[in-house]
């Protein structure tokens, strides 16, 4: 995986680039730094500006593990398109599994809520209930380590058995049959009918959209992580703002070569 500011990098953004192309970004760790009570991350407004500043030229699609309600009130901007709950909420036809979803999750939330000691061993495990997935996270868990092996014996109890996704100090639960990001993203492709698209995130639930592996999606991820299916990196979330400076004057220019 090399950086995406690299000669092979730039090289790539110069041809991939074109206004109208799909934008797509995950929200925490991408956009707006990890905060230990995610109730409390907030985009910061160079970002903003910036995401603002790149949809004058393309579609810009945010896709979240978080709930959509939860994730418009952190933006303060509104994109073309916001996707939550991993894919699973927002896109055309998402109601058609959301009762059961959320029925599902209901009933997970109450039997983890039921078997958690959050005064004992599980102390600073925090459910976070998203309706149609949940998160449990175990950053505030004085021993991560032990915390992550305790939940993962914890989910295998439950019926039926959720699809685990993990993530940095969280695992995801969403129903078996449920959808990912990378799929999202294919939709979103659709929809839009944008040319092509460019996603950037930084945690495991954002490789389903790196492993698509196709010629008309160009995929950045935060942090540098050599198992990664990412096409490039970037090192941190000042470099995410470099990124958007880039597509902008890029699509500036066509744009203005196109008149
Ligand atoms: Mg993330």
């Amino acid at each position: 995986m090399r950086h995406l500011f690299s000669e092979a990098g730039l090289a790539r953004l110069d041809t991939f680039v074109q206004p109208g192309m799909l934008c797509a970004f995950d929200f925490d760790g991408t956009l707006t730094p990890i905060v230990a009570q995610p109730d409390q991350a907030q985009m910061p407004a160079m970002m903003r500006e910036r995401l603002m500043a790149l949809s004058k030229y393309a579609p810009v699609a945010i896709l979240t593990g978080r709930g959509l309600a939860d994730m418009r009130a952190h933006m303060g901007f509104e994109p073309a398109y916001v996707v939550g709950n991993h894919g699973n909420e927002g896109l055309p036809g998402w109601e058609a599994n959301a009762q059961r979803f959320a029925a599902l999750c209901k009933k997970w939330h109450a039997f983890l809520r039921d078997h958690l000691r959050p005064q004992g061993e599980d102390a600073g495990v925090l459910i976070e209930d998203k309706r149609y997935s949940l998160s449990v996270h175990y950053r505030a868990a004085p021993d991560q380590a032990v915390a992550a092996a305790r939940l993962l014996t914890l989910f295998k109890a439950l019926s039926p058995m959720p699809r685990v996704m993990g993530g940095k100090c969280v695992f995801n639960l969403l129903p078996p049959e449920a959808v990912d990001k990378g799929w999202a993203v294919q939709q979103l492709l659709e929809i839009s009918g944008a040319p092509g698209a460019m996603y950037i995130g930084d945690d495991i639930t954002d490789e389903d959209v790196f492993s698509l592996k196709r010629s008309d999606v160009l995929s950045v991820r935060v942090d540098f992580f050599k198992d990664s299916a990412a096409d490039f990196f970037v090192q941190n979330q000042g470099e995410v703002g470099q990124v958007l400076d880039a597509l902008i004057g890029r699509m500036k220019i066509r744009s203005k070569l196109a008149c």
